[in-house]
C-alpha cells in the first residue's frame, strides 16, 4: 500500500488530495487560499482547510502552507512520517513539446517546466512554486509533474501545426498544445471500461464543459486532435473566454480606439470578458446564464453560440476519426447542465445519436448512459477525476 499526495498549485492557492494506492480510496483533500506574501500577523486573508478542519491564518508562501500541510498530517496521525508519502504528484499546465507523459521532477525536468513558462506564464510559475515548496520542506520526497498538454502529444503534425510562417514554429514553438488532457485522457479510459471495451478499439470524442470547455477526438486511447491550441482561447466558447474568433477583429477593434483597445487589453477581453460573459452581459457562470434562458434574449444567444461550436466540433471529429463510439460529457457543465448535453445532442443528431431525456434530465454528477438503447452513437456523463489520474500517473512512477 502506498500513499500519493495529488497537489494543484495556483498562484495563491494549493489544493491537496492524499490518495491511498492502488485502492485509489481518498484519504483526505483540503484546500490553501490567499497565500500572498503581503499577508502579516495581523493583517491577511489567507485560510486552508484539511479535511473538515478549517483554519484562518497568515500564510505568505506555499512552502508555509506545505509545511502546514505536512504537520497537521503527522501530529493527526494521518501520516506516521514523511517517508509514508511515497510520491507529490503535482499537475503541470504547459508541457509543450517537451513532454508526453509524466516525469519525477528532476532538475532538468524543472529547467524545462521554468523555460514553458513563456507559454503560461501565471500557470506554471505557480506549479514550479509548489514543487520548490514540497523540496524545502522535505528533500526526500518524490516530486512528479503530470501535464495538462501531455495526452494531446499524440496529434499529428497536419492537425497541431497552423498555417503560419514556418519560422515561427521552428523558433518559437508556435503550434496547438491543447490543455484539460488529464481530464479527456480519465474520461476516455473510464468510458471504455463502461462501455466494456477495449479502448483501442474505440473512436470517442470527449467534452470537457466547465468555465474553460475543450473538445477532443480520442482514437484507439490516443489524442488525434483536440479544440485548444498554443492557449486555452483556442476553440469553443467558455465561460469568459471567446474561444475561435477572426483575428482581425483585433486590428479592426483597435482602429476604433488605439488608446483603449491595445493588443494586452483586447487579449484580457477575449480571456475574460468574453463568452458567456460578453454575450449575456449577465455572468460567466452557466447556473445564472440558464436561470434567464426564456427571459433573456442575449442569455440563450450567449448558451446558443455555445451549443452550435460544441456541434461543428464534434461534426468535425466524426469526419476526422470516421465515425464515432460514443460522446462523453464531463466537467462542471458538462456533469451538472441537462440542457446543455440535450441541446448539443441535438445539433448531431444526424451522426446517430438520440438524446434519452428522460434519464438526462435526471442524472448529474454521476456516471450515465444518457443515450436511448437504440441510439447508434452512444452518449455518456462521466465525471472527471483529474486529481485521480494525476495519483494513477505518479503512483506509475514511483512504485
Ligand atoms: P468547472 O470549471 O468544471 O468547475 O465548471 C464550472 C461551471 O460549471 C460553472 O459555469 C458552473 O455554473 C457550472 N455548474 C456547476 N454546477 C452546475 C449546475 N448544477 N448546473 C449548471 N451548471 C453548473
Amino acid at each position: 500500500m502506498k500513499k500519493i499526495m495529488v497537489v494543484n498549485c495556483g498562484s495563491s492557492s494549493l489544493k491537496f488530495r492524499l490518495f491511498e494506492m492502488p485502492s485509489e480510496k481518498l484519504i483526505i483533500k483540503g484546500l490553501f487560499e490567499s497565500i500572498s506574501k503581503n499577508n502579516t500577523e495581523e493583517n491577511f486573508s489567507s485560510q486552508y482547510k484539511i479535511g473538515d478542519f478549517f483554519c484562518k491564518a497568515p500564510i505568505r508562501s506555499h512552502t508555509e502552507a506545505v509545511k502546514i500541510l505536512l504537520n497537521y498530517l503527522l501530529e493527526n496521525k494521518i501520516i506516521a512520517s514523511y517517508d509514508e508519502i511515497d510520491g507529490v504528484g503535482h499537475r503541470i499546465v504547459q508541457g509543450g513539446k517537451y513532454f508526453d507523459k509524466a516525469e519525477v521532477a528532476t532538475p532538468d525536468v524543472l529547467k524545462k517546466i521554468e523555460d514553458l513558462c513563456i507559454l503560461a506564464p501565471l500557470h506554471n510559475r505557480a506549479h514550479l512554486d509548489g514543487i520548490h515548496a514540497f523540496q524545502e520542506v522535505n528533500k526526500n520526497l518524490v516530486n512528479v509533474v503530470v501535464f495538462d498538454t501531455a495526452f494531446h502529444q499524440t496529434m499529428a503534425p497536419d492537425t497541431y501545426m497552423y498555417a503560419l510562417p514556418y519560422d515561427w514554429y521552428e523558433k518559437y514553438d508556435v503550434r496547438k498544445y491543447g490543455a484539460h488532457g488529464t481530464s479527456h485522457k480519465y474520461v476516455a479510459q473510464k468510458c471504455a471500461e463502461v462501455m466494456g471495451k477495449d479502448i483501442k478499439d474505440l473512436k470517442l470524442i470527449t467534452c470537457h464543459i466547465g468555465n474553460g470547455a475543450s473538445i477532443s477526438a480520442v482514437m484507439g486511447g490516443k489524442c488525434i486532435d483536440t479544440s485548444m491550441g498554443l492557449t486555452p482561447l483556442e476553440g469553443i466558447p467558455m465561460g469568459t473566454r471567446s474561444g475561435n474568433i477572426d483575428p482581425a477583429v483585433l486590428e479592426y477593434m483597435n482602429s476604433i480606439d488605439p488608446e483603449k483597445y491595445t493588443v494586452k487589453e483586447l487579449l484580457r477581453i477575449l480571456n475574460h470578458e468574453s463568452g458567456y460573459l460578453g454575450v449575456s452581459k449577465v455572468s460567466h457562470d452557466s447556473r445564472a446564464i440558464e436561470a434567464e434562458v426564456e427571459t433573456n434574449p442575449l442569455c440563450r444567444l450567449a448558451l446558443e453560440i455555445q451549443y452550435k461550436r460544441i456541434a461543428d466540433f464534434i461534426g468535425s471529429y466524426y469526419v476526422h476519426m470516421g465515425g464515432v463510439d460514443a460522446i462523453v460529457f464531463t466537467a462542471g457543465i458538462g456533469e451538472n447542465s441537462s440542457r446543455l448535453r440535450r441541446e448539443v445532442l441535438k445539433r448531431v443528431s444526424v451522426l446517430g445519436v438520440k438524446c434519452n431525456d428522460e434519464v438526462n434530465d435526471k442524472v448529474r454528477g454521476e456516471v450515465a448512459l444518457i443515450s436511448t438503447p437504440d441510439s447508434k452513437v452512444k452518449a455518456y456523463l462521466i465525471p472527471t477525476e483529474e486529481e485521480l489520474m494525476i495519483a494513477r500517473d505518479t503512483y506509475d512512477l514511483v512504485k
